[in-house]
């Protein structure tokens, strides 16, 4: 049976490349339509370790937020993104932050930290 490539399109640029990812045992063999090579990365991680930066908000205690922003500092492996989501709930803010301030260090053990995107005074 023959295989339909997969249809992604480049999100490192305003360009948007329409790319086609030939894929194999779950493996990228071909990228075509990006116009640098970047698309060829973007391709390639996207399917193979598909990363976001999680962005959110956590409960604030005692301070005059209820909510404080937060984002993690890079990104982090797609299937963890629920988990990531069960532990933001569970976390509270009760001290003024700078915006950059970590709020959770090597959060869930994946080498990125969460932080604050504002300053809460
Ligand atoms: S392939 Fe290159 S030019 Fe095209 S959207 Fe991606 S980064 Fe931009």
């Amino acid at each position: 049976m023959e295989n339909v490539p997969k249809k992604l399109v480049c999100i490192e640029c305003p360009k948007s490349c329409a790319l086609s990812v030939d894929i194999e045992n779950c493996r990228v063999v071909r990228v075509s339509g990006e116009k640098c090579p970047k698309g060829k990365e973007y391709a390639i991680i996207e399917v193979e370790n598909p990363t976001r930066v999680l962005t959110s908000a956590v409960l604030a205690e005692g301070l005059s937020v209820r909510m404080v922003p937060v984002r993690t500092d890079r990104p982090i492996p797609k299937p963890r993104l629920l988990e990531a989501m069960g532990e933001i709930k569970k976390i509270r803010v009760t001290k003024r932050l700078r915006a950059g301030d970590i709020i959770a260090r090597n959060f869930l053990g994946l080498g990125v930290n969460l932080i604050t995107t504002r300053d809460i005074l």
